[in-house]
């Protein structure tokens, strides 16, 4: 189903949109000075929407101060008080993110309602596996259904306002439920989702949870925001989501290193040249893919599909450039000639 389309400040989302890098920061939002400075890290790593808690007054107070020093559209996190979301989007919030099943009476949501509409503010609504209404685990359980049914409860308080600039996320902290609820709901809803495994932790098997969840709707056509939840600091949440989209194909900026896994033919001591060629990488959005592969036997190949490749032998390495055979040179000599090819690709 075609997504609607709306934007969020002026980053557009949904109805083909590319899917955009979202993060949250876990700096107190009353302290504007110090959020703000997380949020710069966080768009000077590559996000693209941020989202932060407003829990209290004082939050919504800060966001004036948190959007003059920021430049990302910012998203407002808020449970059940409605007047706190309003604040937030009269002090220059561009989405919140609030439950209108949650708020209470009809004229509360239709308060949020009408001030969202003035601002041209969209209304993310984020159902969690684990917080999941008492009705709903009653009939369902902690199931997919039981996500897609909440969320749509919700919806269908603001659609009866008529409001639709709304964004659903649907997570859990098991790959295979949020895969299914995000597939259930793409069939039965129109609107942009944002996709995120919760609770993930902060380990490898955190980034792997995320990469699966995540990375399996996008090649499945579906997502339009993406958080990979990590446990500490938020920028790694974005390499790892710029990574998880590099993998999907659905962005191709920045140098790609191909690396074989070695085995009983490697003669070189392949780790630390392939971390000598990452660590003399610069930052760049230039698109690059670079192979060092460990064997003169099966490497050739991979480094003759890459846009620059070495294949080392136990004394030489052979290195290709667009799939034409350059030079072969010794090494150890050759790691430091191929780095330097390399930084000339990228001129
Ligand atoms: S490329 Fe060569 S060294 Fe690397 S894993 Fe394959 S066979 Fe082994």
């Amino acid at each position: 189903m075609k997504t609607k389309r709306f934007k969020i400040r002026d980053t557009e989302i949904g109805g083909g949109a590319p899917a955009t890098i979202q993060s949250m920061t876990n700096t107190d939002t009353r302290d504007a000075i110090a959020t703000s400075e997380q949020i710069l890290a966080l768009e000077n790593a590559g996000c693209e929407i941020v989202r932060f808690s407003v829990y209290d007054e004082a939050c919504a107070a800060a966001i004036p101060e948190i959007r003059k020093r920021t430049h990302i559209p910012l998203v407002a996190d808020i449970h059940f008080d409605h007047r706190l979301a309003i604040a937030a989007i009269e002090n220059g919030t561009d989405k919140v993110r609030i439950n209108p099943g949650n708020i209470g009476s009809e004229s509360k949501v239709r308060e949020l309602v009408a001030c969202a509409r003035d601002h041209g503010v969209p209304i993310r609504i984020g159902v969690n596996g684990g917080s999941l209404e008492k009705d709903i685990l009653k009939k369902y359980g902690v199931t997919a259904e039981g996500m897609l049914e909440s969320a749509l409860a919700h919806v269908s308080i603001l659609e009866k306002c008529g409001f639709e600039d709304i964004v659903i996320s649907l997570k859990a902290s098991t790959v295979s439920k949020t895969v299914e609820a995000n597939r259930l709901a793409r069939e039965k809803t129109p609107y942009p989702l944002h996709l995120g495994v919760t609770e993930a932790g902060m380990s490898e098997s955190a980034l792997v949870k995320s990469s699966i969840g995540i990375g399996s709707l996008l090649l499945d056509g579906i997502g339009d925001t993406i958080r990979v939840s990590l446990t500490g600091d938020p920028v790694r949440e974005v390499y790892a989501a710029k990574r998880i989209l590099k993998a999907v194909g659905l962005r191709s900026e920045g140098v790609e290193v191909i690396s074989c896994p070695t085995c009983g033919r490697t003669r070189v001591d392949l780790a630390k040249i392939v971390k000598k060629v990452e660590e003399a990488l610069p930052d760049t959005d230039k698109h690059l893919r670079v192979a060092v592969m460990g064997c003169a036997v099966n490497g050739p190949g991979e480094a003759r599909e890459a846009d620059i490749g070495i294949a080392f032998g136990s004394v030489n390495a052979v290195v290709f450039k667009k799939g034409e055979l350059c030079y072969t040179d010794k090494l150890p000599f050759v790691v430091d000639r191929f780095i330097e090819d390399v930084l000339k690709e990228l001129e």
